[in-house]
């Protein structure tokens, strides 16, 4: 057999970055709140720096209204990215708050949601959360029935009835989730199975009892999974809605909706996921009667809105390989590092800031100036070639960024966050 004959494989197409659009770019910079990169850096004042969109924020928003049925009322998860200023613009856009610390109820009380709208979840409230969130008169999502004898103790203390509702560990989980939190054994909510008693000892205990809040699970991008988790959440609330000591006000069926992030992901059909709630809802409405539906997001209100920016302070090259050594790194931004849960590292979306096409392209690797190889920012990618001086910026990073990081390790200096 003659070597012409061997069939090569055709080379595979190297997955790519999904279409990334919610900043402009004039120049070949990137357009950030009307202004470019190198001038809002010099307004910063300092790299590193995260930079988050109101008009991305708010467009996100807008979406989601437009596609999601009516009667489904959107909160934001705050963990998502706590900045108090994120927080006041958030909270003039959605429903309510989801708190999940007494830090974030002291930012979620600063803005002028009502306390009515918001809800702490989280195990491990201490008594001091639980004091402070009654006195509040926001609802408690209660995590077991520890917490739950806690809240009625404190609440009779306080002569205050505390707002409760529960948060069910359900017996499904939200499939292909980049994070599980439901479902089996859980340290998150009450397993489904015991909640029918814990119902009644709420009624015993004459706490104001608002509904339910089950959460299956986090960064999904798959509608069919979606709707298979809406479907069984909607039917274990409606089970176990006939054990509520009162019918239920509330029905938090949490989030999940993902975002892109990797090379080869899709984005979410929204139109699709809303579709498919507005046709479960004509069953699910009449059986709780008065409720309201909550749907709480995080990254997905958040993530796309926001950039890292930091400044490349050296280029080297080793043994053949590119490295844009930057004044950031994994101590701001774990999660693009590859090192705040993901399983395989993989690259987020990075752009040389102020060259986002750059007619010169070059592979390399966006390290920080920590001594650990996990600083890692970009591996082996494609970028317009950089220099000292250059600015890299790493889309996507809006949600779990500098509050998720460990901003001590190593004693660089700290990012700031600007809102524009
Ligand atoms: C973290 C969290 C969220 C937000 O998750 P996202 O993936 O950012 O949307 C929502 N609800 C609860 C209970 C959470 O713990």
């Amino acid at each position: 057999m003659s070597n012409s004959a061997v069939a090569v494989p055709a080379a595979k197409p190297r997955p790519q970055h999904a279409p990334l659009t919610q900043f402009e770019v004039a120049g070949d910079e990137l357009l950030v709140g009307g202004m470019p990169l190198t001038r809002l850096a010099a307004r910063v004042g300092q790299t590193p720096f995260y930079v988050y969109s109101r008009a991305a924020m708010t467009a996100r928003v807008q979406e989601l209204r437009r596609h999601l049925p009516p009667e489904i009322h959107l909160h934001y998860a705050m963990k998502a990215n706590p900045m108090p200023a994120v927080v006041q613009h958030m909270a003039g856009l959605v429903d309510g708050l989801d708190i999940a610390s007494g830090g974030e109820l002291a930012v979620a009380l600063d803005t002028p949601m009502s306390p009515d709208f918001i809800s702490f979840a989280g195990p491990g409230k201490s008594d001091s959360d639980l004091t402070r969130a009654i006195a509040a008169g926001v609802t408690l999502n209660l995590e077991s029935e520890g917490e739950m004898e806690r809240a009625a103790i404190i609440g009779r203390q306080l002569g205050v009835v505390p707002r409760v509702a529960v948060r069910v560990n359900p017996d499904f989980e939200l499939k292909s989730s980049g994070m599980k939190m439901g479902g089996g054994p859980k340290q998150f909510g009450v397993d489904a199975e015991r909640v029918p008693e814990m119902l009644a000892r709420i009624g015993e205990l004459k706490l104001d009892f608002q509904g339910f809040h089950i959460f299956s699970g986090s960064q999904n991008l798959k509608v069919a999974a979606l709707q298979e988790a809406h479907e069984k959440t909607f039917a274990l609330a409606i089970r176990l809605a006939a054990h509520a000591p009162t019918p239920l006000k509330t029905l938090n069926i949490g989030g999940g909706f993902g975002i892109p992030y990797f090379p080869g992901e899709e984005r979410l059909d929204l139109a699709a996921v809303g579709a498919n709630l507005k046709a479960m809802l004509p069953d699910v409405l009449p059986q709780l009667p008065g409720v309201e539906i909550v749907i709480e997001l995080g990254r997905y209100l958040v993530g796309e809105a926001g950039l890292y920016v930091c400044r490349v302070v050296d280029r080297k090259v080793s043994r053949g390989q590119v490295y844009l050594v930057t004044d950031g790194g994994l101590h701001h931004h774990l999660s693009a590092s590859g090192n705040f849960g993901q399983v395989i590292r993989k690259n987020y979306p990075v752009v040389i800031g102020n060259r986002v096409r750059g007619t010169e392209r070059e592979t390399v690797s966006v390290v920080g100036p920590l001594c650990t190889p996990l600083d890692l920012l970009a591996d082996q990618m494609e970028l317009a070639r950089a220099d000292v001086g250059d600015l890299v910026a790493v889309y996507q990073s809006g949600a779990y960024g500098l509050s998720a990081s460990p901003s001590g390790f190593l004693s660089h200096p700290n990012a700031v966050e600007v809102l524009v």
